[in-house]
């Protein structure tokens, strides 16, 4: 038996579901699932030392590679001066001085431990601070596990185990509104309907969970110009996008600007950071200014703001994100080659460091046009690729990610071989 083979027949053992959680990854596209033993730069190692080049980037953090020699000595430096402090700590101040200074519509910001806390405790303080219960979100967004208490049952990814309210009492779900991405006359409609008693919409403003769909011409414009009408607070959850689908993030790109931001991934460089942030005039009802309590014993604690602080360091480098979306390019033109020859076909698209794979004839507007058949076509190329040492973001239904340690060296070489 090999080392992967019986950390999996123990995970199964003392992991609820078995490979739900260490190997997730695998779930949707079957086979031997790798468990990770090791990463660095563009490549990761699984448990019987198998080498291969990593397209997942531990699903989007690992935007400047894994175990960047700064980001390892910053969070070394960092733990030896003590673990926890559970008070203010400097870290944690130059950290949310670092975002806001780079994310023009953040004035304010609360440091938590994962996009999911992010996510719902911007939900919680959009509520308390329009005092409105109801909540737009889109078909196929991921909000972590605030999705949970969002998505009324059998909806959503359901076919890949993504938090859906199933077993969650109805009453907690029936303020949600759940409407097709891109789909603004629906959101206008639903606002026509219940405009008085919205709080927030909250959107992916590009979507990594769907694979990943752009919005459609107009369509953040449109639900910018909607909340304002109606004094509802827009949310962009750019825990994926943030930082590496540009240096500001899709907010960046688009020029539409939200109410509340919430960010992850990225900013903890590899440890649990989580941010969510946005106009003064909003965050101020988070206590103890405001009423709506937040709070959470590792918040801001000093290793992981390091990891944040170093990383976002290296991003605003000149020239790294023109070479980030050159290695995506690079990536997805040499995957396209390998594709054609293991007979399959795809189109593609990218943004900054973040790329889809659709295995169909054009790229897709929404969660519903995502066929089974393109899950199929998919399961069929990450196995060969898999074959070939190259790891993909193993689900037809989440972006690729790609580091600024995949040189075009490393990509030639790995795809060569
Ligand atoms: N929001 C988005 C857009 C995400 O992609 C994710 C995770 O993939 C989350 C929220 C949840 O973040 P976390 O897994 O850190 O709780």
């Amino acid at each position: 038996m090999s080392r992967n083979e019986e950390l999996f027949a123990r995970a199964a053992q003392s992991i609820p579901g078995g490979v739900n959680s260490p190997v997730r990854a695998f779930r949707s596209v079957g086979g031997t699932p790798r468990f990770i033993s090791k990463a660095r730069d563009a490549h990761i190692w699984d448990a019987d030392g198998k080498q291969y080049i990593d397209y997942l980037g531990s699903w989007g953090p690992a935007i400047v590679g894994h175990a960047h020699p700064e980001v390892v000595k910053a969070v070394q430096d960092a733990a030896v001066n003590g673990l926890s402090f559970g008070a203010p700590t400097e870290g944690e101040t130059l950290l949310a001085e670092a975002i806001i200074k780079r994310l023009p519509s953040i004035e304010q910001v609360r440091l938590v431990s994962s996009g999911t806390e992010a996510t719902m405790s911007a939900i919680r303080l959009a509520r308390g601070a329009t005092g409105r219960a109801k909540i737009i979100k889109f078909e196929g967004c991921y909000h972590g596990h605030a999705d949970s208490l969002l998505v009324k049952a059998g909806s959503g990814l359901l076919t890949f185990g993504n938090p859906t309210s199933a077993g969650v009492p109805p009453e907690f779900v029936k303020h949600t509104i759940v409407l097709d991405y891109n789909d603004l006359d629906a959101v206008s409609e639903a606002f026509k309907q219940h405009g008085d008693d919205i709080a927030c919409i909250i959107v992916e403003p590009i979507a990594g969970n769907m694979n990943l769909i752009k919005p459609a011409p107009g369509f953040l414009e449109g639900l910018r110009e909607l909340c304002t009408q109606y004094g509802a607070l827009l949310i962009f959850d750019e825990v994926m996008t943030g930082f590496r689908a540009g240096p500001q993030g899709v907010q960046g790109l688009s020029g539409v600007t939200p109410d509340l931001t919430t960010l992850a991934k990225v900013i903890g460089g590899g440890m649990p950071v989580g941010a969510f942030g946005g106009r003064a005039d909003v965050m101020k009802h988070i206590a103890p200014l405001g009423a709506v309590y937040q709070a959470g014993t590792l918040s801001g604690n000093p290793v992981s703001v390091a990891a944040g602080l170093a990383t976002l360091d290296i991003l605003g480098r000149p020239g790294f994100y023109e070479n980030l979306a050159a290695q995506t390019k690079k990536l997805v033109d040499g995957l396209s080659e390998r594709a054609k020859a293991a007979g399959v076909t795809f189109c593609a698209d990218s943004v900054g460091g973040m790329f889809g794979l659709y295995f169909r004839e054009s790229i897709p507007t929404s969660f519903a046009e995502v066929s089974d058949s393109n899950i199929d076509a998919f399961k069929v190329f990450f196995h060969a690729m898999l074959n070939q040492g190259v790891h993909l973001a193993p689900s037809a239904f989440e972006a690729g990610f790609v580091s600024a340690k995949h040189d075009d060296a490393i990509i030639a070489q790995t795809l060569d071989a």
